[in-house]
């Protein structure tokens, strides 16, 4: 389903046939999205599937093209964006370098005319739940990207928005430094309550993060779901494709099989659909004796991962297949012949 279960009072936003074209090129298609109050959602998809012009509609920094957009249960299809109780956190942070994070978190208070004593109390309370409370003093320039993307954080938390959206926010820092902020996110999310968008193209981030995901294609919603929803029920060669590893054979049906170039396949139920898709990922697929099995092929690579190794075992037919396989195990050499087997029931089939 496209939407959460109804329930007026548990929803926080709700678009209808919003849209946004530039020059009759459709940025974002007519789309329909419900996000509960208190959700982590996170806007995934490769570049231009239109996740930023999604964002931009909701903060009121782009106006749609139609459709209507309500944030607690008021219609906000049209209202400024400093109308909308909606904070931002950007990419870029956009922190101002020639005031000090006390300054930079103040702002927004001080743009909403809130009394001093009260203002310095939430400054102190954002800058601790950041984990800032020892940096105010400091310039945006005197701190590591991970600090300044807490400042940021801290800005948008300061005033309390009950809706925050952040875009991107994470992709300039390091690894670790953004599983560290992950963690912070979901740390802060729970303790506040509040509702949160965040926009990614990393996948890891968005099955890390989300309460659901939203992926995105092409300017359209593809599926939307619970990360484990998404990973273990794709419903398009898209959704298989870009959540997770997948192996994709491509063929005609006939009855319970797919004919495909790589061999008959067994789906796991009789289908109607004429051609289609049988979706395995790789830790339903066994190694076996090449001659007891489903499929063989050639040993491409091994990728070390730690307990488990991922293997890329080259068909005759040019498809790429990935297994995992135990680490412990001795290694396979290269270029030998590896036979690949899995439960029917472990595959899945897609007529799109
Ligand atoms: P990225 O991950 O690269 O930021 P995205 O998923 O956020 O991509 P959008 O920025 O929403 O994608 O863009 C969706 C499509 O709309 C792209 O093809 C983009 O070129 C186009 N687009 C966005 N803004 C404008 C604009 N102001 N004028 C014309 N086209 C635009």
């Amino acid at each position: 389903p496209l939407s959460a279960p109804a329930n007026a009072a548990g929803l926080k936003l709700h678009a209808q046939g919003l849209c946004k074209f530039y020059d009759g090129f459709a940025a974002l298609h007519p789309t329909d999205l419900k996000v509960r109050s208190g959700e982590l959602l996170t806007l995934l998809g490769p570049s231009g599937s239109g996740k930023t012009t999604l964002l931009q509609l909701i903060c009121g920094l782009v106006k749609p093209s139609d459709g209507i957009l309500t944030i607690d249960g008021r219609d906000h299809t049209e209202t400024l964006a400093s109308q909308r109780d909606v904070g931002v956190v950007f990419q870029n942070y956009a922190l101002f370098p020639h005031l000090t994070v006390h300054e930079n978190v103040a702002f927004p208070l001080q743009m909403r005319r809130i009394a001093r004593t009260e203002a310095a109390r939430r400054i102190g309370e954002a800058l601790e739940m950041v984990g800032l409370s020892h940096f105010g003093k400091r310039f945006p320039l005197e701190l590591s990207g991970g600090q300044q993307q807490r400042v940021a954080l801290a800005r948008c938390l300061v005033y309390h928005p009950s809706l925050i959206l952040m875009d991107e926010s994470l992709s300039a820092l390091d690894r670790k430094l953004r599983e560290a902020m992950q963690i912070e996110i979901r740390r802060i999310h729970r303790e506040t309550g509040s509702t949160i968008i965040f926009v990614t193209h990393d996948q890891e981030e968005a099955l890390a993060l989300s309460d659901r995901i939203c992926l995105m294609n092409a300017g359209r919603i593809e599926q939307i779901g619970s990360p484990q929803e998404i990973y273990e029920r794709p419903v398009s060669r898209f959704a298989a494709d870009f959540i997770g590893v997948s192996t994709i054979f491509e063929g005609a049906v006939e009855g319970d099989r797919l004919v495909s170039p790589e061999g008959v396949l067994p789906l796991p139920a009789p289908a109607k659909a004429q051609k289609g898709f049988l979706v395995i990922r790789p830790e339903h697929i066994r190694l076996e004796k090449p001659e007891e099995a489903r499929l063989a092929g050639r040993l491409e690579e091994t990728i070390y991962a730690g307990p488990e190794s991922r293997l890329i075992i080259r068909l005759d037919s040019g498809l790429a297949v990935t297994a995992r396989r135990s680490s412990s195990l001795p290694p396979l050499r290269h270029g030998e012949t590896v036979g690949l087997s899995w439960n029917p029931e472990d595959a899945r089939f897609l007529d799109r």
